[in-house]
């Protein structure tokens, strides 16, 4: 009999969306605006703002059957995340209509304008640096360190220094980003903009819940950026949600999320807006997902647990794990490099094909290549091992290629020390959402090692 397709990650309901969908309907709120939207927002702000003792007990309700049997809160999340961090309590959430927009208003609030430079991490999706080229201004992509795989501190303020030398101005912002969820080097970051004076935007799409230091990743710089897309940690169909460092800076936020209206009897436009707001049916689905936030998230860290004990044991083989007790990971995406010196079946015809699908599977379009090939792409042990797990029914996914190597960013300014182009050439996604459960993380591994020549 042919295995279950294990897939990379995909959100799961938790059965109580319907609930606050119906409530939509049932009170005609079938708009971008709403009880939902505010009852979603009001426990992401709990949720960001929280101490770490409050999900540190919810394990994962651990057997076979896992996805069948997850179980929500047996609290209602009105109750959940009572204890805010001291210095937190000023912050507020914005839903909006996906991630890419809370980048997108983050960067307005913060003043950008054509002709400005942004500094950004390189490693990561794409979707924290286009929205600085909306704005007409100029992503300046920084490389990563080696522990975290997330922005370098001291090639940022190699990078500020030298672009203050060649513009004669700052740039004036900092992009961090928590790449597959793992904390970045946040205070020493933090330190290195306050020093120069540049606010700092953190990217926390796919670090949803990860925690440095205890404190939720998204709550240090002045906006944190969240995304519930449906391969998120938590899904809303689409959407995404800014964290604001006070109700000055939200009310900003919230202006330029519905248009930009003035207050008139009729509609005057003195600002340019964008229609970026939450509807209050997928804040509804946000409602129903935030009953199982603790558990998806105490289900990625039992994953990532057994996937790290096992590949202990395969040479060659390296899981990407929290550097130290300070970061504390959610693994939205478990990752993995593969040594170069590591053969892998079917290695010689790597490459001999071009996708057919989108990678990611995501894409409404994408366009049809001739070639496999471009001049940065993963070694053939890598691809190799894609083709074979794929033939598995297992998914998987290179790592994703960084913003430098990107030719539609070809002529930014870069930063680098070799750090990110040498992870994509040898890392890979595993899968990691709340369906996979102890059994084809087993099989993962088995095939992993399979594989292996
Ligand atoms: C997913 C993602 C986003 C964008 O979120 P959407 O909700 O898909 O627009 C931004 N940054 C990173 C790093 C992401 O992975």
């Amino acid at each position: 009999m042919e295995r279950k397709r294990v897939l990379l990650c995909l959100a799961h309901m938790s059965g109580n969306e319907m609930r606050y969908i119906q409530e939509a309907f049932d009170t005609n709120w079938v708009v971008p605006l709403g009880p939902n939207v505010n009852g979603f927002e009001d426990d992401l702000k709990r949720f960001v703002t929280s101490s770490s003792s409050s999900n540190k007990d919810v394990v994962s309700n651990r057997n076979e059957e896992y996805p069948q049997t997850i179980l929500p809160h047996e609290n209602n999340p009105e109750s959940l995340w009572r204890d805010p961090i001291k210095g937190l309590e000023d912050k507020h959430v914005v839903a909006l209509c996906s991630g890419t927009a809370a980048v997108h208003l983050a960067l307005i609030a913060l003043g950008v304008e054509a002709g400005d430079e942004v500094i950004c991490q390189s490693f990561t999706f794409c979707a924290s640096s286009h929205p600085v080229t909306y704005q007409g201004a100029k992503p300046v992509f920084v490389d990563s360190e080696k522990e975290t795989w997330n922005m370098d501190p001291v090639l940022l303020e190699e990078a500020i220094k030298d672009r203050i030398a060649k513009t004669g101005k700052k740039p004036k912002a900092i992009i961090v980003v928590y790449l597959y969820g793992m904390p970045a080097k946040i205070k020493e970051i933090l330190a290195i903009a306050d020093k120069y004076d540049i606010p700092v935007v953190e990217d926390a799409a796919e670090g949803l819940g990860s925690r440095y230091d205890g404190q939720v990743c998204g709550t240090f710089g002045e906006y944190g950026v969240l995304s519930f897309n449906g391969n998120k940690m938590i899904t809303t169909s689409g959407g995404g949600a800014l964290i604001c460092p006070n109700e000055a800076a939200r009310n900003d936020v919230m202006f330029y999320a519905t248009q930009a209206r003035e207050g008139y009897p009729y509609y005057q436009h003195e600002k340019i807006g964008y229609n970026y707001r939450m509807s209050n049916v997928c804040a509804g689905i946000g409602r129903g997902q935030m009953t199982v936030l603790d558990e998806h998230i105490a289900h990625h860290r039992h994953i990532a647990h057994l996937y790290e004990e096992a590949f202990k044991k395969i040479e060659g083989i390296d899981f990407h794990a929290n550097p130290s007790s300070e970061y504390d990971s959610n693994y939205w995406l478990n990752t993995i490099t593969i040594d170069p010196s590591i053969k892998v079946r079917g290695q010689e015809n790597a490459y001999k094909t071009t996708v057919k699908g989108a990678v990611g599977g995501a894409a409404g379009v994408i366009h049809a290549v001739d070639s496999a090939h471009t001049d940065c792409e993963p070694n053939t042990n890598v691809e190799a091992m894609r083709v074979f797990l794929d033939k598995a029914n297992i998914e998987s996914r290179p790592l994703w290629k960084p913003m430098h190597k990107q030719p539609c960013y070809k002529d930014c300014p870069a930063y680098l020390n070799g750090v990110s182009e040498s992870l994509f050439s040898k890392g890979m996604c595993l899968p990691s959402g709340p369906l996979v459960t102890d059994d084809d993380v087993r099989y993962i591994v088995e095939t992993i090692q399979a594989a292996i020549e």
